[in-house]
């Protein structure tokens, strides 16, 4: 049997629809299929990645689909969401501050992304998904994309200082994938700590030039002290090295997965 569904995936998976409660059968059926139509393999034929793209938009579609479909046969209070999202095109999915972080990608419903070229608007991700080890990012307008073609956007990693554009007046403050990465690789191998201070320095180098790139002083000040704090740690013991590294990765990571 599956897990007994939470009010949260209700509302992800309204969310994913583009519905807002109350629902009926009816307005659900016509939202997935508006849905549906957008996603469908079938339009996707010019390349083998952007239907298995589709494919696997498809099924998270039906997924909500389904999902929506018993909470209204079981006659379930809706969810509140958090704010209303009558201005569907803005990048303001629900709750998305304490939506689940994927690990494999180190991404979560909310975030707002690139795709490769990296060059068009920025988009919004609806969630993840990992199909036959391959890992997806479902994206709120656009389909989905294969996870390594997907950079995360304007941000800074309060760890290593790392950022990205497009400039915009609040960047989030969130880890990294490759913080994420590290932390995991450091509760798991010991001996990875010199690889990832170094690791950490080069993405605080790289975020200090993208910050003046981007004209953000903010950015700039912070990806500088976090090169100044790497640096510092080049000659820190070994175990004074790692307490340092896992500290500084789970304070960023904590800060970032509190409830708001
Ligand atoms: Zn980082």
């Amino acid at each position: 049997m599956p897990r007994r569904t939470s009010p949260r995936d209700c509302a992800r998976a309204l969310w994913l629809l583009g519905i807002e409660p109350p629902v009926t059968s009816a307005q659900l059926q016509a939202a997935y299929r508006a849905r549906i139509a957008q996603a469908h393999p079938d339009l996707h034929l010019d390349s083998e990645a952007r239907t298995e793209a589709a494919n696997v938009l498809s099924r998270a579609i039906n997924e909500a689909r389904d999902l929506v479909s018993d909470w209204i046969a079981a006659d379930r209070d809706w969810p509140a969401l958090a704010g209303s999202r009558a201005a569907a095109r803005s990048p303001a999915p629900p709750d998305p501050m304490s939506a689940p972080v994927c690990r494999r990608t180190g991404l979560r419903a909310g975030d707002l992304v690139r795709v490769w070229p990296y060059d068009g608007d920025v988009e919004v991700v609806a969630g993840t998904e990992i199909d036959r080890e391959q890992a997806w990012v479902i994206l709120r307008d656009h389909g989905a994309a294969r996870a390594d073609r997907v950079m995360l956007a304007a941000y800074q990693c309060p760890a290593c200082g790392r950022c990205a554009g497009p400039a915009v007046e609040r960047p989030v403050l969130r880890p990294c994938p490759e913080c994420l990465a590290d932390l995991r690789a450091l509760e798991r191998r010991p001996d990875e700590t010199r690889r990832v201070r170094s690791a950490i320095e080069a993405r605080a180098e790289a975020g200090l030039a993208e910050a003046r790139v981007l004209r953000d002083e903010r950015l700039e000040q912070r990806a500088e002290s976090r090169r100044r704090w790497a640096r510092g740690l080049r000659r820190a013991g070994p175990d004074d090295l790692r307490a340092a590294l896992v500290s500084a990765f789970t304070n960023a990571f904590d800060r970032w997965t509190a409830p708001v």
